[in-house]
This record gives C-alpha cells, sequence and structure tokens, in this order.
C-alpha cells in the first residue's frame, strides 16, 4: 500500500473542484474544504486538530488574493503545504547529545510496535552520522591536499570519522527473547550488547550499561525497555525507575504508524493519546515513528507534534537496519500531497 495514497487522493478530489476559478473565495472553497476535512479525518487525524487546520487554511486562503501566475488550486495547495509543515513541527528536530559523557538514549513503548529492532537501527544510524563540521573540515583537508593534517586529526579523534560508537543495554527482562533479539542485531550491526539475563532489575541493568559504556568511552549508550500489550502502572513505574538511574539525554517513545484494518479509529486515538500520556507520567523528549512502510494512514505522522507537544525525530519504514531516517515534516508533507 502507498503511504498516504487514499490521503493524497483525497486532498487531489479538493484542488480539482477549483479548476477555472480566478480567484479564491469564501463560496468556492467551501466545498474544497469540506473535502479536505474529510480526507484528514478519514487519514486519522483527530477532529480537533482537523478543525483547526481548515480553519487556518480557510482564512489563508480567503486573504490569498491573486497572484500572478499561480493558479487558485495551486495555491491552495500552497496553503495546505505549509500548514501541514507546520502541523509536523516545522523543523527537523533533531537528536540531542550529551555535552561530556555518553549520550544515553531510553526507549519506551508498547509491545510489538518495533522498539527493539529501533535500538539496533539506530545504533547503525548514529554509527554511520558523520557530523557535518567534520565532513566539511575533511573536505576541506581533502581539497588543500592537507592530507598530514587530515591524518593527525584521524588519529587524535576517537572514531575519526566515522560517526559514534554505540552500545545497546537490554533492558527488558520480561522477554527473554527480546535479549536474545537484540544480541542478535547487534552482532549483525557490530555493536556490543548489555545484558545481564531476567534476574537483575531493569534500572540496575541500565545503571552497570552505563557505568561499562563509560569505562570503553561509548558515545551513545541506547536503553531497549519492557513494553506491555497495553499501558499499565508497572510499566511506567520501571520506566520511571530507569530513568532516574540513567539520567538520559534522550526519552523517545516508539509509535506503530500502522492502523488496524477494524476500529481503527479507536486504535489510533489510544496510539495519540498513548504518546501524551507517556509524556505526562515520565516526561519524552520525542517519539520515533515505526512501520511507515505499511498501511499507514498517516494519521500519527499528521498528530502526534500537535496532540504530545512533542516531536517526532525520527521514522522507521522498514524491517531492515537502513530503514530509520531524520522526521522532515516538508518532505512529509510533500509525500502527503502526492
Ligand atoms: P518490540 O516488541 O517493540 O521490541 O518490537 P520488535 O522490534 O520485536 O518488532 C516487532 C515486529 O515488527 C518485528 O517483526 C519487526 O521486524 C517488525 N518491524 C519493526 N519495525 C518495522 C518497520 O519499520 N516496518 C515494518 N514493516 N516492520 C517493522
Amino acid at each position: 500500500a502507498e503511504m498516504f495514497g487514499q490521503l493524497t487522493t483525497g486532498l487531489e478530489t479538493a484542488w480539482n473542484k477549483l479548476r477555472g476559478v480566478d480567484v479564491l473565495s469564501k463560496e468556492n472553497i467551501a466545498e474544497p474544504m469540506r473535502d479536505i476535512r474529510r480526507a484528514l479525518l478519514e487519514a486519522d487525524v483527530s477532529l480537533p486538530v482537523v478543525r483547526r487546520f481548515v480553519q487556518s487554511v480557510s482564512d489563508q486562503a480567503v486573504g490569498a488574493g491573486v497572484i500572478r501566475g499561480v493558479r487558485p488550486d495551486q495555491q491552495l495547495v500552497k496553503i495546505v503545504h505549509d500548514e501541514l509543515v507546520k502541523l509536523m513541527g516545522g523543523e527537523v528536530s533533531e537528536l540531542v547529545f550529551a555535552k561530556s559523557g555518553p549520550t544515553v538514549i531510553l526507549l519506551a513503548g508498547l509491545q510489538g510496535v518495533g522498539k527493539t529492532t529501533v535500538c539496533a537501527k539506530l545504533a547503525f544510524y548514529l554509527k554511520k552520522l558523520v557530523k557535518i563540521e567534520d565532513a566539511l573540515v575533511f573536505l576541506s583537508l581533502c581539497c588543500t591536499k592537507k592530507l598530514h593534517i587530515l591524518l593527525e586529526l584521524i588519529k587524535k579523534k576517537k572514531n575519526g570519522f566515522q560517526g559514534k560508537s554505540c552500545m545497546l543495554v537490554a533492558a527488558d527482562v520480561y522477554r527473554p527473547a527480546a535479549i536474545d533479539q537484540l544480541k542478535i542485531l547487534g552482532e549483525k550491526i557490530d555493536v556490543p550488547v548489555y545484558a545481564e539475563g531476567v534476574d537483575v532489575k531493569p534500572a540496575e541493568i541500565a545503571k552497570h550499561g552505563l557505568e561499562e559504556a563509560k569505562e570503553k568511552s561509548i558515545n551513545v549508550v541506547i536503553v531497549d525497555t519492557a513494553g506491555r500489550l497495553q499501558i499499565d502502572k508497572s510499566m511506567m513505574d520501571e520506566l520511571k525507575e530507569v530513568k532516574q538511574a540513567l539520567n538520559p539525554t534522550e526519552v523517545l517513545l516508539v509509535v506503530d504508524a500502522m492502523t488496524g484494518q477494524e476500529a481503527a479509529g479507536g486504535k489510533l486515538k489510544t496510539r495519540i493519546t498513548l504518546v501524551t500520556t507517556f509524556n505526562i507520567e515520565i516526561g519524552i523528549t520525542g517519539a520515533i515513528l515505526t512501520k511507515l512502510d505499511g498501511d499507514s494512514r498517516g494519521g500519527a505522522a499528521l498528530s502526534v507534534k500537535e496532540v504530545s507537544g512533542k516531536p517526532i525525530k525520527l521514522v522507521g519504514r522498514g524491517e531492515r537496519m537502513e530503514d530509520l531516517e531524520p522526521f522532515y515534516p516538508d518532505r512529509m508533507a510533500g509525500r502527503v500531497l502526492g
């Protein structure tokens, strides 16, 4: 299934009704606005969000006037595009790294959302991630043929220009399979996995893992925690404990973008309130949206920021280690508009 396919088609209905119109007006946008509203609701965007969105787009469209060389339907597409970008948080929200010592990234989320996979994907992503400043230094030294300086620099830097060294910590003590899965993935991407089996408390494992990472001068520690099928108090308490033990730089909630075939509206609603609940309970710094390659209607991608106040920082779009990328609101809006 094409991501956002249905939403894209729904919105096209709106533009098509403005063909041959000279200028956008309250009257001639009424019907297209209803199409936009319907398309967003069908994509599982929540009603209050849709209301605000439609109101803002209408206001801008009515006041838009005539722009030479731009057709009114194109004008509306542009307004919707910009409003979608705004809805998704505007700018890309970069991961934050600790100024000194290892950066700790705590991953939380319900069972089956792809949390363990994300742990490994994230390490793989960070390993490759070369800071743009480093890349520029590298390039300029190459261009000016100052290769001896470059060599010195690479020697001095622990990891040269190879991105971040990572360690995975297996703090999901309820499913031995999850620990094994993390170990297998770690091996595959050549990243160490810290585990202590299932008899030690997650907060303890996390603390020990962090100590080991400090000893080994690891840059980023990614902690996999236990999920449940539903939010429950013991999961939240455990997460709070782990968080307290680690003082993480990032607490990222992993959210599944896929909506079930049946009762999708209800399920998605819980998915969005999920972000809010986790944020209130443990305090998150952002979300990672997984399974965007699947039959996603797009609702979660569009509403997480608006509903929870926390940005989506990364998206997963497949099961391969390469399938993790930053969440770019403008590119996402571009995809929505087809
Ligand atoms: P956890 O219970 O949250 O740790 O979830 P897992 O990491 O074990 O993933 C659950 C299932 O979802 C596995 O079969 C993964 O291969 C699959 N999965 C994870 N991320 C993605 C994704 O981005 N796209 C798709 N299509 N499948 C994914």
